[in-house]
């Protein structure tokens, strides 16, 4: 049987910031329900806690929110705290998951008065789909159709007051007349490890895991600044200590679990590592552009932005330049190789002819 070239998404990567099936299971019972059991992202919660205050004393639906940044920073977490908070009820559907026109209408439609609609990978809506959207979020209004053909009739529906919470991996994706629709639009930032360390620690004290300080502060550096690989590593490394240790999570047991994952001491994984080593030894250092990477690799190319850039870029180890992706000095530190500044330079004399 010819063997087919396996194109790799990342998706199960125990460093990914993608929800992975055994997430699901436990996600429910350690996601916080309330402003002040999310930790971190202090702008971003001041900013919707005030909002959030406003609309209730008004006795109005909280304004359109769009949430970005990377998967697992706490998106769909921070829609649900903003329902609960509003007393409302949230319904959750997905970009991908809205295929006609009519699936949309049909949930605008069933939303009772200040409804939440979280909508997740919002930049996979269907250009028809999001057209639908624009008069619901501004207007309350959606356009049902009766009837066919030539004596098709167009027959507005005033649809109750309603919150949309957009959710998006890629906020360049969106467009311009969809993102002027939303009067609330917040960036997710990565969490410091301070953070992450709390995240932790509250995880592990709901889910019964006995950890110590310097456990889960090593836990917290190798979690890529994100609270759902935070975690997952947490769980493993539970595993690791009840097996090894006795159930009890100490530096030492938090270390050796991590090593054995293949995981180092900023997170990165052997997948990072062909990354930056692909750009470093095979295209000196780059530039090199996205879809030459993704094929050296035998990865998709989103999950290469998505998920594997944003967290190298903030490590300060790549650059995402105009004429492709670039290794930076400290990624030649990192991998303890001589960085090569100088054939890039010449490169650079030789084609604007300056210097
Ligand atoms: P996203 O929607 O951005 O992919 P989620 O909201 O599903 O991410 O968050 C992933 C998991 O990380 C959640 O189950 C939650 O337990 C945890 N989490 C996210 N943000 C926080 C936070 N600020 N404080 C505590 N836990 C968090």
């Amino acid at each position: 049987m010819p063997e087919a070239r396996r194109i790799r998404d990342g998706a199960n990567r125990i460093v990914s910031g993608r929800a992975l099936e055994e997430d699901a299971r436990i996600e429910a019972s350690i996601r916080p329900a309330h402003f002040e059991d999310y930790i971190g992202q202090a702008r971003v919660k001041e900013n919707l806690h005030i909002a959030v205050e406003a609309a209730r004393a008004r006795g109005e639906a909280l304004d359109h929110v769009l949430l970005y940044g990377p998967p697992g920073l706490g998106k769909t977490t921070l829609a649900q705290i903003l329902a609960n908070e509003m007393g409302s009820v949230i319904r959750i559907s997905s970009g991908p998951l809205l295929e006609k026109k009519g699936d949309l209408t049909a949930v605008l439609t069933s939303l009772e008065p200040r409804d939440f609609l979280f909508l997740d990978e919002i930049h996979r809506l269907q250009p028809a789909l999001e057209e639908i959207l624009y008069p619901a979020m501004e207007d309350f209004r959606v356009d049902l159709i009766i009837g066919q053909g030539p004596g098709a009739r167009v027959h507005p529906y005033q649809l109750h007051p309603f919150t949309l919470i957009g959710a998006t991996t890629r906020a360049g994706l969106i467009m311009a007349p969809l993102r002027s629709r939303f009067g609330i639009v917040h960036r997710l930032d990565f969490y410091t490890p301070d953070d992450l360390e709390r995240i932790i620690t509250r995880s592990a004290r709901i889910l019964g895991i006995a950890i110590d300080r310097d456990g889960a502060g090593e836990i917290a550096r190798r979690s890529r600044g994100t609270p759902r690989v935070a975690n997952r590593l947490l769980r493993r490394a539970r595993d690791y200590a009840e097996v090894r240790a006795r159930g009890h999570i100490t530096l030492g047991v938090a270390r050796d679990a991590l090593a054995m994952l293949g995981v180092d001491e900023h997170g990165l994984d052997d997948t990072d590592r062909n990354l930056m080593l692909t750009i470093i030894q095979k295209y000196a250092g780059g530039p090199v552009g996205l879809n030459t990477i993704a094929a050296s690799l035998s990865e998709e190319e989103d999950a290469i932005e998505e998920i594997y850039e944003p967290y190298l870029m903030q490590l300060g180890l790549l650059d995402r330049t105009q004429r492709g992706r670039v290794a930076t000095a400290l990624a030649y530190k990192h991998f303890g190789l001589p960085f090569q500044e100088a054939p890039r330079k010449e490169e650079t004399r030789r084609q604007t002819g300056l210097f």
